[in-house]
């Protein structure tokens, strides 16, 4: 299904690694246009409610602790075809089975330290962007 918005976060070792402009600019560059963008950090509570989903695997209680271990960049994203082209874009979950030029393979090291997240499907991109914007913060 073809559906034009997705939403995304910078994780934090995007960002102590340095990486929020490239990964912005990458981005952009893609073709994203951005209709929200907000610099915060997850309470354990709030990274635990965004990745509920995935409470029944193994990695869960290391993702939630991970994903609160400092600030992230969260941004939902415009484009013809965005979650597909989101997902092309920042490559594989494990970086070192992302294409080349991929935002994983070129700022991610680990599995789990993967330095973006990007939207499954229509609804989720949804129910994510409201997780983190109010109405009056999309542009
Ligand atoms: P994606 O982010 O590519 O959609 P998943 O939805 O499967 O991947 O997983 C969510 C996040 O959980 C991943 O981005 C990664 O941070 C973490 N994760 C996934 N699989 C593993 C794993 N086997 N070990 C540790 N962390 C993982
Ligand atoms: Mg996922």
């Amino acid at each position: 299904m073809s559906t034009n918005r997705t939403f995304t976060m910078i994780k934090p070792d995007g960002v102590a690694n340095g990486h929020i402009g490239a990964i912005i600019n990458d981005i952009t560059a893609a073709g994203f246009k951005i209709i929200a963008l907000k610099y915060t950090k997850l309470t354990s509570e709030k990274a635990g409610e965004f990745y509920a989903v995935h409470s029944a695997r193994p990695f869960y209680n290391d993702l939630v602790s991970f994903m609160s271990s400092g600030p992230i960049v969260a941004a939902i994203l415009e484009k013809d075809n965005a979650i597909e082209d989101f997902r092309t874009l920042i490559g594989a979950t494990n970086p070192a089975e992302a294409a080349k030029g991929t935002i994983r393979q070129k700022y991610a090291k680990s599995i789990d330290a993967n330095a973006v997240h990007g939207s499954d499907s229509d609804e989720n991109a949804q129910i994510e962007g409201d997780f983190f914007f109010t109405a009056d913060e999309r542009f």
